[in-house]
């Protein structure tokens, strides 16, 4: 018999035994669920259904140069040779498609910059990811590049959805996937473990999203969430890459998703009028064919002030982990980082300072 939190709990009651209880099953909670699964380790994953998720709003793109400056992704050569094997083994392992590799073009606003790109596109760190620059306009029937453009290669999507989908199933038919709401106030600790509702594990990992704001194990994170709407689009005939400069244009499961805007105030999950508006006059300057838009989708990206990932144990209570702050970029940061904490987990590799939840202690 032991004593905890209050409450007296006999271990022999103890029904099953796990190495780690994973709560929420966005991109976050999935990739951490396939990587110790690949380990070897066996999982319990809960996630609210009812719960908001950010992945299941998230257009997926995957782009190593972004912004309005057209810079490199932080940690591109990392996160990118790590994401497309992962998805790739992903999908073989769950006997299904959601990955896909497709080029981005990004028009040039000038001829300074085509100039620029010229140069640097022989940069080592660039290089890898530059198809092309192209000088002169190629695309003019679809959008305005009257000073061409840098034709992007490693770039893709992943259907979110269909991800989170497929793994669902996968946990579901290995019966290590509870479609609930994760109590905090259930969890006990015995020594070394932890109890949840009849079940022994060594650890917690919350991949809650922005769920986790506000989280008693986890008070020192300084989340910063960023609303984003996006829109899905019908564009005849369907676009054969991405183009990107404003927003992106995406062509996905034969329709065009388009996105992304970004608002610190208002924080509700409801697409609203403004954002549509801000992304569609983005839109009318990058693309010149007709178009009508579909759908209209709103999420919360859990985001954090230093836009690094956050990773590791609470400063309280090692058998409490956290795989959060994926904000604007997760479906690009999730494969690497996961795999990144399972080697802490597993094999007790260090943690990046960068990325280390420890920054906030
Ligand atoms: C409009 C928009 C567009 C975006 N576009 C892109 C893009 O193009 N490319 C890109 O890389 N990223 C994009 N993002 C960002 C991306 O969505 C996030 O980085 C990523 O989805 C975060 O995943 P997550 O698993 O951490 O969180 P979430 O997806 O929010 O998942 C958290 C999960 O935890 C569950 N949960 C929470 N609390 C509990 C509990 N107590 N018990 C059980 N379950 C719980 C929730 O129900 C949810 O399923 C976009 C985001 C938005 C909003």
């Amino acid at each position: 018999m032991l004593q905890n939190r209050g409450f007296i709990l006999n271990t022999q009651n103890l029904e099953q035994e796990y190495d780690y209880i994973i709560v929420g099953q966005g991109i976050a909670g999935s990739c951490m669920a396939l990587e110790l699964i690949d380990r070897g380790k066996r999982v319990m994953v809960y996630n609210d259904p009812n719960g908001n998720s950010s992945s299941r709003v998230a257009g997926g793109l995957i782009n190593p140069i972004t912004g309005r400056k057209m810079v490199l992704t932080w940690r591109a050569k990392d996160l990118f040779s790590y994401l497309s094997k992962f998805y790739k083994k992903a999908e073989a392992k769950l006997n299904k498609n959601f990955y896909c590799e497709i080029p981005i073009y990004r028009p040039f606003v000038s001829i300074e910059e085509q100039n620029e790109w010229q140069g640097k596109s022989a940069d080592k760190d660039y290089k890898p990811f530059v198809q092309e620059v192209k000088t002169k306009s190629e695309h003019e029937n679809v959008v305005s590049d009257r000073f061409g453009g840098l034709l992007l290669k490693k770039s893709g999507y992943l259907d979110t959805n269909s991800f989170l989908k497929a793994t669902s199933e996968f946990l579901k038919n290995a019966s290590q996937i509870t479609n609930k709401k994760f109590e905090i106030n259930s969890l006990n600790f015995i020594k070394k473990f932890v109890v949840y509702k009849g079940i022994k594990a060594k650890k917690v990992i919350f991949c809650c999203g922005v769920e986790e704001v506000g989280s008693d194990f986890f008070p020192e994170v300084k989340f910063r969430p960023v609303k984003g709407e996006v829109l899905k689009i019908k564009i005849d005939p369907l676009l054969n890459k991405v183009y990107n400069r404003g927003v992106f244009i995406m062509p996905r499961g034969g329709s065009h998703t388009v996105g992304s805007n970004y608002n610190h105030k208002d924080l509700s999950w409801e697409p609203t009028e403004q954002g549509r508006n801000e992304i569609e006059t983005k839109l009318k300057t990058l693309l010149l064919r007709p178009y009508e838009v579909e759908e209209h989708l709103a999420g919360v990206r859990p985001s954090v002030s230093d836009r690094r990932p956050v990773l590791g144990m609470s400063k309280g209570r090692e058998q409490l982990v956290i795989f959060n702050g994926l904000g604007t970029k997760g479906v690009s940061l999730a494969p690497f980082f996961a795999g990144h904490l399972v080697n802490n987990l597993i094999d007790g590799t260090v943690i990046d300072k960068e990325v280390n939840v420890n920054r906030y202690f």
